[in-house]
This record gives C-alpha cells, structure tokens and sequence, in this order.
C-alpha cells in the first residue's frame, strides 16, 4: 500500500466515522480529492527557508523595508482547521537585502505545515535574521481562526494578533514604534 493509498483510506474510513448517511459518490472520490488537497495545504514541510532566501543583494541602504498585508492561509495544529489572515514583515538590512517577492514565499513555506500563530509568527523572523542577518525584523500576524469562530466558543471577527520583534525592532522603540505606524496596525483599516 502506497503512502497515497493509505492515506485515502484513512480518509475513507474518516467519512464512515462522521457517518453513515454520506452518500455514495462522495465516499467513493472524495477521499483523492482530499489527500490532493492535502498535499497542497502542508507542502511547506518539503520547502527549504534556507534556499528561498539564499540569493541576496547588496545594498548600502539601511533603511527599514516593509511588506504589508501579505494573505496568509495556514491549518492550526489543534483542530487540523484553517486560521486566515495577514502578514506584515518589516525589517532594516545590513548591507544585504532580498527580493521582495521572496518574502511572501517565505511566509507560505511555514504556513503551508500544522501551524501555531505564535510559532509561525516567531519561525520567520528567526529565518529572517538567520538567513540575512539584518539590523532587525518584525513580524506580526492578524488571523482569525476558524477552530474559534465556526466551533468552540463561536466568536466570529475574533482577530489573534502575534508579533515577534528581533534586533533593533525588540531593543530600539523608535524603530519598533516606526513599523508599527507604517503597517498601521490597531487603525481604520479592516484587519
Ligand atoms: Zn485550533
């Protein structure tokens, strides 16, 4: 039996559990479908932080970069269940600096796995000062988790906010303080 295979009969045999009265088709296809979902929901356990952020620029610039509003899917590792929001990633170089398209692939690389916020709030900022060793990152995530607004104690529009600050972000406040407006978080805008 193939990995694919057992998987689809773990899922399988999941849809006899929840009940009997499903019917017949979904049985019978849903169980590939949902292992090809799957598959792509926690592809992040084959990507490599490392090699994403491997190709860096110089840049005499030290003056902070800022990407706001990043989408952010990811499944809590409580309830295998999505929590939804942003990201935003803000951080001051030291005479290296990355693509900016590389941080979005970097933030999918740790959501596409069974996540906590706050371990993947704080896993890309390590990655982040690992990899490009810069002044200072931030990072903060706004996400609303599905185990807490369609089940549980049903609280739907609950925000989880998460930040992880290293460097110059957690030891300086001006520059702390800086990001913080930029990405205007706590302001009009909806998340
Ligand atoms: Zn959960």
């Amino acid at each position: 039996v193939t990995d694919v295979e057992s998987k689809e009969n773990a899922i399988h045999r999941l849809l006899e559990l929840i009940s009997p009265e499903i019917d017949q088709e979904a049985r019978l296809n849903t169980p590939a479908r949902v292992s090809d979902a799957m598959d792509e929901l926690y592809c992040g356990y084959e990507c490599d932080p490392a090699e994403i952020l491997s190709r860096t620029f110089e840049s005499v610039s030290d003056e902070m970069v800022i990407v706001r509003g990043i989408p952010l899917y990811s499944m809590c590792e409580h309830h295998m269940l999505p929590f939804i929001g942003k990201a935003h990633v803000g951080y001051i170089p030291e005479g290296r600096i990355v693509g900016i398209s590389k941080i979005p692939r970097l933030i999918e690389c740790y959501a596409r796995r069974l996540q906590l916020q706050e371990r993947l709030t704080s896993d890309i900022a390590n990655a982040f000062m690992e990899h490009i060793k810069p002044r200072g990152v931030g990072v903060i995530i706004v996400a609303e988790h599905t185990c807490m607004t369609m089940r549980g104690i049903n609280k739907p529009g609950t925000k989880t906010i998460t930040s992880a600050m290293r460097g110059m972000f957690k030891d300086d406040e001006k520059t702390r303080n800086e990001f913080l407006e930029l990405i205007k978080i706590g302001g009009a805008r909806d998340d």
